[in-house]
């Protein structure tokens, strides 16, 4: 069994970018910069964009957050992301998501300029992804491509089981794992909470990509020998043993999966940090004009 290390993947792939951002500055070019939007104080958002606001520093990038209070309107928010596609300077930006209850998260994700929109969510890069056009694709499914590309694991032909279909990780997954490309060309199943025998789904998987926030859903007979899982679940579960009182728990039952597999990754330290450096290279790839004028 190898473990996928995404925590040495990604800190790789960040000095990677960084060299480049170097060479592009000292040829005279531009510096990417990405902005990030966090309205309120919800712990999770909060870790998150700080994260990212690090991982832009790593990678020479500038950035900027732009923070509300949760009470803002869904006006000055929208104001705010016209104001951000017009900023010359900004190559690319990002609405931390979930919003507060009171403003439409579609709605201001397709008020963001689809050329700026380097978290992949417009319903353009979307609709590109779909059809195998250049685009931004979506950060944790990039980041799992990033993952199986890097260690060489084989997945044309192969039987891959997407547990979860969400705009952001399942279904772009999914669109990814059946492209024409490599990795890709695989045969894939998309499981959800209408799904029946999702266990036999599983067992006749060669990929499992776990991604639907229940921990330890995936357990050792649901595995067949030699599969690879990749486990996009991060759950806080109570952790008395931990400062913060919490722990991040993943879809899969590590201990009696992991055995079975040919490669599993870890949670923490697997999927969680090629997330962030997905979104480094989708800002690389703005600040260069590398997609869209
Ligand atoms: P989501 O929007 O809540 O979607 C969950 C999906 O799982 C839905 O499609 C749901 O089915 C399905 N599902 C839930 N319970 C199920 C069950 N018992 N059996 C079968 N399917 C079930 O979640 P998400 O945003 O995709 O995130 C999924 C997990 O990945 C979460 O733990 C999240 O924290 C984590 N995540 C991690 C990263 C990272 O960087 N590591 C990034 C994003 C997300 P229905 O559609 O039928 O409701």
């Amino acid at each position: 069994m190898t473990l996928i290390d995404g925590k040495a993947v990604s800190a790789q792939i960040k000095q990677e970018i960084a060299a480049e951002v170097e060479q592009i500055v000292a040829a005279g070019g531009k510096r990417p910069h990405l902005a990030a939007i966090l309205v309120g104080h919800d712990g999770g958002s909060e870790t998150y964009v700080a994260n990212k606001v690090k991982a832009c520093e790593a990678c020479g990038f500038k950035s900027s957050l732009i923070r509300y209070e949760a009470d803002v309107t869904e006006a000055e928010l929208l104001a705010k992301v016209e104001e951000l596609n017009q900023d010359a300077d900004v190559d690319g930006f990002i609405v931390q998501l979930p919003l507060p209850k009171h403003i439409s998260e579609q709605k201001v994700i397709e008020a963001i300029d689809y050329r700026k929109d380097v978290d992949g969510f417009h319903p353009i890069n979307v609709g590109r992804l779909a059809i195998g056009l250049p685009c931004y694709v979506s950060a944790t499914p990039n980041g799992i491509m990033e993952l199986l590309r890097r260690y060489n694991i084989e997945t044309s032909g192969k039987k891959c089981v997407v547990l979860g279909r969400s705009n952001i990780v399942g279904k772009p997954m999914a669109t990814l794992m059946m492209q024409k490309t490599n990795p890709g060309d695989a045969t894939v199943t998309v499981c959800h909470s209408h799904s029946k025998d999702l266990k036999k789904e599983c067992r006749e998987a060669d990929i499992i990509i776990a991604a639907i926030g229940r921990p330890d859903f995936v357990t050792g007979d649901m595995v067949k020998e030699g599969a690879v899982v990749i486990d996009v679940g991060t759950t806080r579960v109570p952790d008395a043993t931990k400062k913060s009182g919490f722990r991040l728990n993943g879809d899969v039952k590590f201990s009696e999966v992991a055995p079975k597999c040919s490669f599993i990754t870890p949670v923490p330290g697997g999927v969680g940090p090629m997330t962030i450096v997905s979104l480094m290279k989708n800002t690389l790839l703005a600040g260069k004009k590398a997609i869209y004028q």
